[in-house]
């Protein structure tokens, strides 16, 4: 299916690893121009090569810096003449007892995964209005829906942003110019986060990093982690002509984990 977005230019926020990267390779492969941004240099540039190899046609533009700062994201909205597809994406926070978490703690993580990326739609969706098309891709996790105890700063932020898109995907003076807004809930990924989570895991219960694995790998219906390329897959549609009747969504991608019927 030709996804209908050749030429357009989209922004991948924190896109040298793991799903950030997936969405971008998956826009190259449909002739869409990427800025991506990351805030470690090499894997940065090591991503940027793969993408233009691989899709000679398109312009990568590699933006290092932190997202989750104003000059982060100034610097990231500089690098594309303009956002026709924005995916917004940072680190989690870090697991914990919400008895340990200080005020700068909880602030940290609303701006990575509740401020930054209502900024950063705030710098774009307006324009993209007026042209016409837009589409906004924002990473959260299945813990907006199926909360992780220890993960308490990530379920509490990302659950800020999913009420805020929520609303404003629904305005008519966005989904009714074609700009759209939604929440991309992936659950276990074979990506890098995921083995740091599982290795800390593995440390506090005092066993191997494997056998961790190999159990929570059993606990998806799937019976495996996703793939930051099917990940990219989903948003790619997400991003195209065809998904333009598709707004204010939550979509889990998750190998069947969420047990419930809605
Ligand atoms: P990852 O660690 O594999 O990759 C993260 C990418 O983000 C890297 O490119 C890193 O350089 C970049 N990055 C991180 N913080 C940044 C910042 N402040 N500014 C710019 N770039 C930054 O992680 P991932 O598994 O791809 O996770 C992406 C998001 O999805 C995270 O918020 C994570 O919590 C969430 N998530 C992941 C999973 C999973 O199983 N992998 C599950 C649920 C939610």
């Amino acid at each position: 299916m030709d996804l209908g977005v050749k030429g357009k230019w989209a922004l991948v926020c924190a896109a040298s690893k793991g799903l950030g990267k997936g969405c971008a390779a998956a826009l190259a492969a449909e002739g869409v121009n990427v800025v991506i941004t990351a805030r470690g240099l090499e894997a940065l540039h090591e991503t940027a090569a793969e993408l233009r190899r691989a899709h000679p046609g398109i312009e990568v533009r590699p933006v290092a810096g932190d997202i989750t700062t104003a000059q982060g994201r100034a610097d990231a909205l500089a690098a594309a003449p303009q956002v026709d597809i924005l995916v917004n994406n940072a680190g989690g926070p870090p697991p914990g007892d919400f008895r340990h978490w200080s005020r700068e703690d909880w602030l940290a993580a609303i701006d990575a995964n509740m401020l930054t990326p209502i900024e950063l739609i705030k710098a774009t969706v307006d324009a993209m209005a007026q042209r016409g098309f837009g589409r906004v891709v924002n990473i959260t996790s299945a813990a907006v829906k199926a909360p992780i105890d220890t993960l308490g700063l990530s379920n509490g932020a990302r659950s800020g942003l999913t009420g805020f898109v929520a609303g404003l995907a629904r305005q008519p003076k966005l989904a009714g110019r074609n700009v759209t807004i939604n929440n991309l809930l992936p659950g276990p990924f074979d990506t890098d986060r995921l083995r740091k989570t599982v290795q800390a895991a593995a440390a506090a219960q005092g066993r191997p990093q494997e056998s961790v694995w190999e159990q929570r790998r059993l606990n998806v219906p799937a019976q495996r982690y996703g793939t930051a390329e099917e990940f990219g897959a989903a948003c790619a549609f997400l991003c195209s002509t065809h998904a333009g009747y598709i707004t204010g969504q939550n979509w889990l991608i998750d190998g069947g984990l969420y047990p419930g019927t809605f």
